[in-house]
């Protein structure tokens, strides 16, 4: 068994997470089981620098091995906005009715064919050292519709359609997302690099 830390605070990201990870082989424990962790400032300019930071800055903190990640929605209409500022697009961290609000009006008259988007997910894996050992990244295609649908999910999720579906990811099924999300393509190209590191 690889004692692994997930860096995130986020309860949906984690469970996308766990569903990926083999139990028999990781013990994974999340940032809400470890009462000493720290919260990591996202001061880097790309998804990947984020998920680096908050994966060697943990690392160390803990003095453990941390896997992190850093996503987000970028919409072609607004040149690749909210982009690494997704969570706190609307000014406040993690107010997904503030943010899919202002998402919403900032594409107010932006006809459904050039409403195309895509999200972003970068991996990182950090010995408890700092060092970046492993990086992995991953996407998923769609569109933001017009007013939001579903319940499931997080995020932007319900503005965000799958379109081969015509469902937003709020209305879709967990195990849908699991097979198409950015998060997913992310940790599945990881997972067989980890497997050869950690055994
Ligand atoms: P992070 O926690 O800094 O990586 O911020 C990620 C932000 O990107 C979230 O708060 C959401 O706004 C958005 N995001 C990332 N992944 C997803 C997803 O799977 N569904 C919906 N929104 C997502």
């Amino acid at each position: 068994m690889f004692d692994l830390v997930l860096g995130t605070n986020n309860q949906k990201k984690l469970v996308e997470l766990r569903l990926l990870l083999p139990e028999d082989h990781y013990r994974l424990q999340s940032l809400a089981e470890i009462p000493n962790s720290i919260d990591v400032e996202e001061t880097g300019t790309t998804f990947r620098e984020n998920a680096q930071l908050k994966a060697t800055e943990q690392a160390v903190h803990l003095n453990r091995w941390v896997l992190a990640e850093d996503s987000g929605l970028a919409v072609d209409a607004l040149r690749g906005a909210p982009g690494v500022y997704s969570a706190r697009y609307a000014g406040t961290h993690g107010d997904d009715a503030a943010n899919n609000a202002k998402l919403l009006a900032e594409l107010q008259g932006v006809p459904i064919e050039k409403r195309t988007a895509r999200y972003h997910c970068e991996i990182c894996l950090s010995d408890p050292q700092g060092n970046v050992m492993l990086t992995a990244g991953g996407t998923c295609g769609g569109r933001i519709r017009t007013e939001p649908v579903g319940s499931g999910g997080f995020g932007y999720d319900p503005l965000f359609e799958i379109v081969e579906y015509h469902r937003t990811f709020a209305e879709l099924d967990l195990t849908v997302k699991r097979a198409l999300s950015h998060r997913s393509r992310a940790l599945r190209d990881l997972l067989p690099k980890l497997q050869r590191l950690v055994g």
